[in-house]
């Protein structure tokens, strides 16, 4: 379903070999974990899957499509394929958990009728149908993560792309978050892939390991005890977390272009002085 084939990406103004001749296949209805220290190519990984970036060389084939000769206009029709979340939630604030849902069906089109049955769904998956009419300010981090994951899942994606999602929630909700993902993947087969540097929190699911070193697939395996060694000296010097939340217009509406749009709705105005209050 994923193939990379000889992938390597060198970012044009400052030469960063960002991933170096990446071979790699994973299978529908898969869940991999992505592991590396800050800086090793796991976000330009992911990039290259949302089809963000393109390689240097090599190729990147997802469903038998070649994403290097995919044409620009077909790229929001290939995302619908992807339901994407982020560390920091990319939550609209001025929304509530059931408009923050159903705007990502919104935004591509869908009738009244199935944005109504599928969010309410969606919600009822992730166990927030009690907080439809919540803000996100009004949530957890735990809650908010689970938000931005029945978004993800509204529209049916066939490749659900985690990166970071337990980053900014505490331990705990952390592994509700990846057991919700497991259970997902068990019931529904998506493909899951799953960026984080948390040791801890991998040791604790049987899962295919990829680790990344300086843009190289230096372990790639289904036994987490292989990977626990190599992992350790791959996130040694990992800087703390981080927050971002998206303050400009221009940046919400390339979040939600990431979510299959072609462009943000007409008369579509985000209030900012709300998110900088949040944030
Ligand atoms: P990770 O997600 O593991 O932290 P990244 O994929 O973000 O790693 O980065 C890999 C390398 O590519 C780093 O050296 C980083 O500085 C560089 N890099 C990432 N994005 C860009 C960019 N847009 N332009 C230039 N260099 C980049």
């Amino acid at each position: 379903m994923i193939d990379f084939i000889h992938v390597s990406k060198v970012y044009k103004d400052n030469g960063a070999k960002a991933l170096n001749d990446v071979t790699l296949h994973i299978d529908q209805g898969e869940f991999v974990f992505v592991v590396g220290a800050s800086g090793a190519g796991k976000s330009t990984f992911l990039k290259t899957i949302m089809r963000e970036e393109v390689p240097t060389e090599g190729e990147v084939i997802i469903d038998g499509q070649n994403l290097n000769k995919m044409k620009a206009r077909k790229v929001p029709y290939y995302r619908r394929k992807l339901g994407i979340v982020f560390q920091d939630f990319r939550l609209i604030p001025t929304k509530t958990v059931y408009e923050n849902v159903a705007f990502a069906m919104h935004v591509i089109g869908a009738s009244q009728r199935d944005i109504s049955r599928r969010v309410a769904y969606a919600l009822t998956l992730v166990g927030l149908s009690g907080k439809a009419k919540n803000y996100p300010n009004q949530l957890s981090g735990g809650e908010q993560q689970r938000v931005a994951l029945a978004r993800a899942l509204v529209n049916d994606a066939e490749i659900i792309i985690a990166d970071e999602p337990t980053g900014n929630i505490d331990p705990e909700m952390s592994k509700d978050i990846v057991d919700l993902l497991e259970q997902i993947n068990i019931n529904k087969k998506n493909t899951i892939i799953m960026v984080t540097h948390e040791v801890d929190l991998i040791k604790k699911y049987n899962k295919r390991v990829v680790t990344i070193k300086n843009g190289v697939v230096v372990s790639d395996t289904a036994h987490p005890e292989i990977a626990e060694a190599v992992l350790e000296q791959a996130v040694e010097n990992m800087p703390s977390g981080y927050y971002y939340a998206p303050t400009e217009d221009a940046e919400i509406e390339d979040f939600l272009k990431s979510y299959g749009a072609d462009e943000a709705p007409e008369g579509f105005k985000l209030d900012t002085s709300r998110i900088r209050e949040d944030s």
